[in-house]
């Protein structure tokens, strides 16, 4: 009787298709994101890059709900998953310094979040690295991106990060966000830290599409 009243109570609507659910998905939900999971999410590492799923249907979804509808649970959901593929792939032995690629400070006063940062921080709950959620700073707007060059766009974004607290020279830094598409923000992010004589083991992503977008 007490169990049923208590699941009554722990019981809320997912947040992708208003079912109830007591987890972050409803089992309908869940099982169509794992359909978007990668079956290789090292298939990219070449490029560094560690994706673990394509940015498609329910992942997509999932993503959208997280930025733009006000769900940073959603952002635990897939840090954890993240963080789980990660251990499994095994890729680097050591501990790494873990950093979210920052938000804007007044994008993400509007947001309350950056959805990267809930992402990292479920990362190292699983997986035991050290987080470190300020060692970039963006000091700069980028709004205004849309219309640039490639190369004009890859010099402003250049100068939209500057290294923050917590990244050292002895321990190699991941980078995570939620998407990757052209690559251009995960460059200028590693310039910055490699001018700073930090080494860059790569990148992690919730989402990358699994073609090749046109920059
Ligand atoms: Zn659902």
């Amino acid at each position: 009787m007490l169990d049923g009243v208590l699941s009554l109570i722990l019981q809320k609507s997912c947040p992708l298709c208003d079912r109830s659910t007591s987890t972050y998905l409803c089992a309908s939900c869940r099982k169509r994101l794992d359909r978007d999971q990668f079956s290789d999410p090292t298939q990219f590492w070449k490029q560094r890059i560690f994706a673990w799923g394509n940015y498609t249907d329910t992942l997509k979804r999932t993503i959208a709900a997280l930025k733009y509808e006000r769900h940073p649970e959603l952002g635990r959901l897939l840090g954890e998953e993240l963080g789980r593929s990660w251990l499994k792939a095994r890729l680097h032995p050591g501990k790494l310094t873990v950093i979210p690629i920052p938000m804007h400070l007044e994008k993400q006063q509007q947001r309350g979040y950056n959805q990267a940062e809930l992402i990292s921080r479920a990362f190292c709950q699983i997986t035991g690295d050290a987080h470190q959620p300020k060692g970039l700073q963006r000091i700069r707007a980028t709004e205004a991106l849309f219309g640039l060059s490639p190369q004009a766009r890859e010099q402003t974004l250049t100068q939209a990060f500057a290294i923050g607290k917590g990244a050292t020279q002895n321990r190699p830094v991941l980078l995570i966000d939620d998407i990757y598409t052209t690559g251009a923000t995960a460059r200028a992010a590693i310039q910055v830290l490699h001018r700073h004589q930090i080494r860059v083991l790569g990148i992690a992503v919730v989402a990358k599409p699994s073609f090749e977008p046109r920059s």
